[in-house]
């Protein structure tokens, strides 16, 4: 026999970064919200992804009381390193942006810290359910079917869904009259976390004849460092010495810097896509985070640019629940959609600059490496790179 049907302001399909920081902000605006999420807590929060953090998300963070670890334990980083042609090239963002930053605080380290505060708040976030299914989205009573961990059936009554179940869930599909725009790159990267000290106290970016390399930092123990590969390429073509070659190739200096090498203990090859989807409502169904759109990691936005279609959502159902006017959630697809394709544009500009395409002619090989040495010698076009890598202003 199935469980009386159930009750909530907003439900949300998945736990990710948009939906828990969602379901945070609809807390502290009095709005009850219900999530549900396919995965168990342990795999939720041992899922290593984004590690890069804009200025407005650690201060958001902070805002909503959830940044305490983060401000204790996560890295600030007042630039990055871009290198070619031998030569480190350091972009001083605090400089170039007013004071701006970067924290590196990863991405499991931050749903580790939604996910408790979220239960210490009595607020509820159901693991493991299965068959999720959306109805009744074009009236105002939307409905959530799903079975939970313990194999019961439920239905969960809302006024409003929010689809945030990442790139392959399903609420994207119940969006009707969409367009979708993509494009594959044809590259991927190549990921290896390492046990050893830090080879540089910020983020190095690298563009080589070879390919891209990108070596960042997760904590004083584990490095996280990337290679440019071929989209489809097996791990097992990637044994510990060839990684290690290339890394040293690709981010060698003329002035004789050095890698620090550790033991490999985690390697993954990731393909790299863009992806707009150009309608993020249906009726009372809502979509956000990469339910609506994919960038490639380069510009170190998908997390951050998640986030800000919660805290978009967020605004549209406060000015609802407390005005009874649906402006805001009428405008949510617009609103977002400015800053993802900014966003959109950043991430691909970053890619095509540093990664080497083989179907590139000789000709924009040169133009990239103008572009670089632009980048780097030119205040203006070095602050357009540091104000869109610690964030766009939200509004
Ligand atoms: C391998 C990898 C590396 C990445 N590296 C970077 C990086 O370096 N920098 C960066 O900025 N971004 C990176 N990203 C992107 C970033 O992690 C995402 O943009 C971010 O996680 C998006 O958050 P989200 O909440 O929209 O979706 P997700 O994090 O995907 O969360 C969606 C949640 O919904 C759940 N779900 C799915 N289907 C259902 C269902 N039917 N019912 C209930 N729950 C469901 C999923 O289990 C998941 O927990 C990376 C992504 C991947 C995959």
């Amino acid at each position: 026999m199935s469980t009386p049907p159930r009750r909530t302001q907003v439900g949300i399909i998945g736990a990710g970064p948009a939906g828990l920081f969602l379901a945070h902000l609809l807390h502290r605006q009095g709005i009850k919200s219900v999530i549900l999420e396919t995965r168990t807590r342990e795999e939720v929060e041992g899922t290593i992804r984004a590690g890069v953090l804009e200025q407005w998300t650690v201060d958001l963070m902070q805002d909503l009381g959830l940044g305490e670890r983060m401000r204790r334990e996560g890295h600030f980083h007042r630039g990055i390193t871009l290198r070619f042609a031998g030569e480190s090239h350091h972009l001083d963002f605090e400089d170039l942006t007013g004071g701006k930053r970067v924290t590196v605080y990863p991405q499991h380290e931050v749903l580790k810290d939604l996910v408790a505060a979220r239960l210490a708040d009595g607020g509820e976030l159901h693991f493991g359910v299965r068959d999720v299914g959306l109805h009744d989205l074009t009236t105002d009573r939307p409905r959530l079917t799903y079975t939970t961990r313990d194999g019961e059936p439920q239905v969960l009554h809302c006024d409003f869904i929010a689809g945030v179940d990442g790139s392959q869930g399903l609420s994207r599909q119940s969006i009707e009259g969409r367009t979708e725009y993509g494009h594959l790159y044809p590259f991927g990267w190549l990921g290896i976390l390492v046990e050893a000290p830090p080879s540089h106290h910020e983020l190095i970016y690298a563009r080589h004849e070879r390919g891209f390399a990108l070596l960042s930092t997760r904590s004083p123990e584990i490095q996280r460092l990337y290679i440019q590969c071929g989209p489809t390429d097996d791990v097992a073509e990637y044994p510990d010495e060839r990684i290690w070659s290339e890394l040293h190739r690709r981010l060698e200096t003329v002035d004789g810097w050095t890698l620090t090498e550790g033991r490999i203990f985690q390697k993954g090859v990731i393909g790299m896509r863009s992806f707009v989807c150009d309608r993020m409502q249906h009726g009372r169904l809502f979509i956000a985070g990469d339910a609506a759109h994919i960038v490639p990691p380069t510009g170190a936005k998908g997390l951050n640019l998640a986030v800000a279609d919660a805290v978009y959502l967020s605004r549209g159902l406060d000015c609802f629940y407390r005005t009874g006017r649906q402006d805001g959630l009428d405008r949510y697809t617009e609103t977002c959609l400015r800053r993802i394709w900014k966003a959109e544009r950043f991430s691909w500009y970053m890619t095509t600059l540093l990664h080497t395409n083989p179907a590139e002619s000789p000709f924009e090989h040169r133009i990239r490496l103008a572009d670089l040495d632009y980048v780097v010698h030119s205040r203006a076009a070095a602050t357009a790179l540091a104000e869109n890598y610690v964030g766009l202003p939200l509004d």
